[in-house]
């Protein structure tokens, strides 16, 4: 790859604005220079250009809960199915992911999606780039379980827990889990000193029960306001705990449907840009035509298990989310930028290579019209997307 030169647009670094900005991205796809026209060095014989024409450039999106998409399965374990979700969401402005797992009730399945996750990342794949895992389950509280079924939750055990972090080659970044369940504090302490993120969701637990979840190191919830106990006034529960605690950051399924927009909008102005973490929770059904697949039904844009009311996942994009959350708050683009890029970086534990344009991070980033309509996307300064 040659050096190229990003010219005339305007740059938001999730911490800054450059309008009449430039970016230099070097061979080996790493921002070597970002800033303003005037401030920035002259152009070498050897380094490419390109001109933005004055168009907007944004960090690449980065979501933390993505189970699939376009038919392809993150627990499918073959190549073709990471690849394949890869692939899709760069074509909807994500450029880097969690690849998220689910229980089922025969384990071996599990430790072979695991495996495979690994093996694909060591590969490399096509689109956006694979950060680690987010394993959602299979220590979870059944009160709670949303789409799951009781018989793929498991009690808690530290060797079972040990035997994903082996399989999944140490990749496991963050792990959704129920601390008030049996040995759930000592699961948290167990996954923070590793350097894993533990992440309350799925969970009944009441406030004092995530204050000890706090305590023992927790950071997170997952899905917030879904699969939780919900905000009473004489109870807050998991939902009124997530709001209260600084120290947690909170996930939002930026649909419209998973959380009413006046409530997204509550999550922004109580924890701010930089506690909300935005998601897809986007299943394999996401980008399929309207039908019944396998056990769930989708119909515009909405994925229930069939013959219910539950909600099986979303069919969200990034790139709408983002659209959705500037139409839900009212902010401003450089305002809500972080919950998309930083605050996951951050969670996922990669913020030092990922979730912002500054120099000496990974050239993710998208091109974007006025509209906030996906016009390209580059992983690590590669073209990967190009409407
Ligand atoms: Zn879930």
């Amino acid at each position: 790859m040659q050096a190229t030169w990003y010219v005339n647009g305007t740059f938001y670094t999730a911490k800054e604005v450059f309008a009449n900005g430039r970016m230099l991205v070097n061979a080996s796809g790493t921002i070597e220079y970002i800033g303003t026209d005037d401030s920035a060095r002259a152009i070498a014989a050897d380094e490419a250009v390109v001109d933005l024409q004055g168009g907007t450039v944004l960090p690449g999106m980065i979501d933390v809960h993505l189970h699939g998409g376009g038919g392809h399965y993150i627990m499918n374990p073959t190549y073709e199915d990471i690849d394949g979700v890869s692939r899709h969401y760069a074509a909807h402005g994500t450029t880097s992911f969690l690849a998220t797992t689910a229980p089922v009730k025969d384990n071996r399945k599990l430790l072979s999606a695991l495996e495979n996750i690994s093996s694909a990342m060591d590969q490399g794949v096509g689109g956006a780039d694979i950060l680690g895992v987010h394993l959602e389950g299979p220590f979870i509280n059944p009160l709670r379980k949303g789409a799951m079924k009781v018989e793929d939750l498991r009690r808690v055990s530290l060797s079972e827990m040990q035997e994903y972090i082996d399989a999944s080659g140490g990749t496991i970044r963050l792990v959704t889990m129920a601390p008030e369940i049996e040995d759930g504090y000592e699961l948290a302490r167990y996954l923070v000193e590793r350097g894993i993120t533990a992440s309350i969701g799925h969970s009944d637990a009441t406030y004092d029960e995530v204050a000890e979840a706090v305590r023992s190191g927790s950071t997170h919830t997952t899905h917030h306001f879904n699969g939780m106990r919900p905000l009473h006034h004489r109870e807050p529960g998991v939902a009124g705990a997530g709001l209260m605690f600084p120290e947690l950051t909170i996930e939002l399924i930026a649909d419209g449907i998973h959380v009413h927009p006046a409530v997204a909008k509550l999550m922004y102005d109580v924890k701010s840009e930089w506690n909300v973490c935005v998601i897809t929770d986007a299943v394999q059904y996401a980008g399929l035509a309207d039908g019944e697949y396998d056990d769930v039904t989708v119909k515009s844009g909405k994925i229930h298990l069939t013959g219910t009311d539950t909600l099986a996942g979303s069919s969200l994009t990034m790139i709408q989310a983002l659209r959705n959350v500037l139409a839900f708050t009212g902010y401003s683009l450089d305002k809500v930028i972080p919950s998309f890029c930083l605050v996951p970086a951050r969670q996922a534990g990669a913020a030092e290579r990922k979730g912002s344009l500054e120099t000496g991070k990974d050239a993710d980033f998208i091109l974007v019209s006025d509209e906030l309509a996906l016009v390209s996307t580059y992983v690590r300064g590669k073209l990967v997307f190009s409407r």
